[in-house]
């Protein structure tokens, strides 16, 4: 059965520029659930939400070692998780078309893992830690993430290390923000993707708006319709897993 519309096929084939937005969905099919909200990491919604405290700014400044024990505890329930069929898709329309930028949520590094070179990882990366006292970024293995029980501290300057991601309550990169309103809002793709994301972040459904607004072609899939879905010129209901190879084959002609 053919997953897509026969006017979308028609209109990807042969677009030279894409921009892709992701987010945790993308992910699941790798078996990362989330660490809150249905279907989360956690059964008792209440635990969720107190994990959901420990990953923020303030709590990552008094108590480092509970912000560590959730970011330890989300690595060992994505242990062994391995990019999946929607990650590879978009590496191989990276390699096949002229121009290629990927906006993610995710800081699962699979975008990376598959292959991905073009990543605007705007929440950062889970497997990145950066020193509180002189900045120094280091990496942490798998298993160091997983057996973590305290706070780790710098190579360098025995400075408390916190992880590379963005907190609750705590500002975007700059230089990654920049790179949105460049790469995606200012001068916008011929195609602009959605795949695995409620997008419910303004820096995230702003570049679909964008080129929504500028009749560049906009594509959402997901699941369940979003935010986006009618505003994209096609909502397609689908996980990233199954729409997003049939999306690459389009666009490069495999039949
Ligand atoms: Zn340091």
């Amino acid at each position: 059965m053919d997953l897509l519309p026969a006017d979308l096929r028609e209109c990807l084939r042969g677009i030279p520029s894409i921009g892709v937005i992701t987010g945790a969905g993308v992910s699941v099919e790798s078996g990362i659930r989330s660490y809150r909200g249905q279907g989360g990491i956690y059964d008792d919604p209440e635990e969720g939400e107190r994990n959901a405290e420990a990953l923020s700014g303030p709590i990552l400044r008094s108590d480092p070692d509970r912000t560590w024990r959730v970011v330890a505890e989300m690595a060992r329930a994505s242990a062994g998780a391995k990019p999946n069929a929607g990650h590879e898709a978009l590496v191989r329309l990276e390699q096949g078309v002229e121009r290629f930028v990927l906006l993610t949520q995710n800081v699962d590094g699979l975008h990376a893992a598959a292959g991905s070179k073009n990543i605007i990882d705007i929440h950062g990366d889970i497997r990145t830690t950066r020193c509180m006292s002189c900045d120094a970024l280091a990496r942490l293995t798998p298993e160091m993430l997983r057996e973590l029980e305290a706070a780790p501290r710098c190579a360098h300057c025995g400075g408390v290390l916190r992880p590379d991601i963005i907190l609750f309550g705590e500002y975007l990169p700059p230089e990654k923000y920049a790179r949105i309103q460049a790469e995606m809002v200012e001068d916008p793709p011929d195609l602009v993707l959605a795949a695995g994301t409620t997008a419910l972040f303004p820096y995230i459904c702003h570049p679909v708006i964008a080129a929504a607004e500028t009749d560049h072609v906009t594509v959402e899939v997901n699941p369940e319709p979003t935010v986006l879905s009618d505003v994209v010129t096609w909502s397609l209901r689908g996980t990233a897993g199954q729409l997003l190879p049939a999306i690459a084959d389009a666009i490069l002609g495999v039949s």
